[in-house]
């Protein structure tokens, strides 16, 4: 089997290059091609002899991720790729153009087991994982298609990253290595329905990205409603493993919370949040929800949201109220995918 070129660190694509009775500065050039310039095949690699190319074609692969689709968002620039990968399965990507810079939310897995009643990804269950690779190559792909740098990284996508832990870390450490596309950590963030152990591993790992946890709702009785992975780790439990990591880590957590109407939403919620946020380094970012036609849920209405913050906030959370892009191109997560296999 071809071993999968670009899920290697430089250090392991140096071994196999020497491996192969090939000068070591070969892997340095091969790396670049892959990680900097982002190439989707050897034959691309132009410094590079036809032997070469041939030997790398007969051992390795680089896994495809080409767009399938593109849509514009026609208010505010916001891209969104559906991209097809080796298989056949489709993953979605979206690059959002703020003022500091491109930022792109990219899928971790093709599918998801989560289970939450307002998401679109987890419609279709749960596929398979993105090798680290594939997460690069949606980054790759978008710049190469847009011409442009990416500045941040959210794997906020498709898929639940810390189910997908191993590939994850991998990709977290090709994504920031300073030979590649170098993407330093403090601009990642990585979004979590939940996994409380794997919160504790990745304390562990002490790295500088931004941890956002989806918790939208403050108590075990509306999360285990909407969020089926609460009734493994209950809300208590996953709030006492947020704020064990951000006082180990002096990071703070970033709160997803999608506001529902009439689930999630009431002045009850946000005082019972404020109240169990208290003194966590951490933030509050609401999002009216996406709504998904085969979910059926309704989003709170702009003065709902208002009122939510503004009881957060009189209790010391910080809280913003997140803009919501790409509305017209259904932006949010799984969406497209979807309406692609619904016309498959
Ligand atoms: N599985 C991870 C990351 C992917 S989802 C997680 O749960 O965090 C990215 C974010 O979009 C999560 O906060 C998720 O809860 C949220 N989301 C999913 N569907 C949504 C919808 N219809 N409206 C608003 N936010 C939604």
């Amino acid at each position: 089997m071809k071993k999968d070129i670009a899920s290697m660190t430089l250090g392991e694509l140096s071994q196999e290059i020497a491996a192969l009775g090939l000068p070591k500065f070969r892997s340095g050039q091969i790396y670049n091609w892959l990680h900097v310039k982002g190439v989707a095949a050897f034959g691309d690699m132009t410094n590079i002899s036809n032997d070469l190319k041939r030997i790398l074609n007969d051992n390795f692969v680089i896994f495809p991720c080409s767009i399938e689709k593109k849509l514009i968002s026609e208010y505010d620039n916001t891209v969104k790729y559906l991209f097809r990968l080796h298989d056949g399965e489709y993953i979605e990507s979206v690059v959002m153009d703020y003022k500091y810079g491109h930022t792109i939310c990219i899928s971790t897995q093709v599918g998801c087991k989560m289970g939450c009643i307002f998401c679109a990804s987890t419609l279709g269950g749960f596929v398979r994982n993105l090798a680290p690779s594939e997460m690069l190559a949606q980054i790759y792909s978008a710049q190469n298609d847009l011409g442009i740098k990416i500045a941040r990284v959210v794997l906020m996508g498709m898929g639940e990253p810390l189910d997908n832990y191993d590939n994850v870390m991998r990709f977290l450490e090709l994504v920031s290595c300073e030979n590649g596309v170098n993407i330093g950590m403090r601009k990642i963030s990585l979004s979590t329905s939940g996994i409380v152990p794997r919160i504790y591993d990745l304390l562990e790992k002490h790295l500088q990205l931004t941890l956002s946890v989806s918790l939208h709702a403050p108590n075990d009785e509306i999360r285990s409603r909407i969020m089926p992975v609460n009734s493994k780790w209950g809300t208590d439990e996953l709030l006492r493993a947020c704020r064990i990591y951000a006082d180990k880590t002096s990071r703070r957590i970033s709160f997803e919370y999608a506001m529902l109407d009439g689930v999630n939403d009431s002045d009850a919620c946000a005082a019972e949040l404020a109240r169990k946020l208290k003194g966590m380094l951490c933030h509050v970012n609401l999002i009216p929800a996406n709504e998904v036609p085969e979910r059926g849920h309704r989003r709170s209405n702009g003065e709902r949201m208002a009122s939510f913050a503004e009881i957060l906030e009189s209790n010391g959370i910080t809280v913003t109220v997140r803009r919501s892009l790409g509305s017209d191109i259904n932006a949010s997560c799984g969406q497209l995918r979807r309406s692609v296999q619904k016309s498959l």
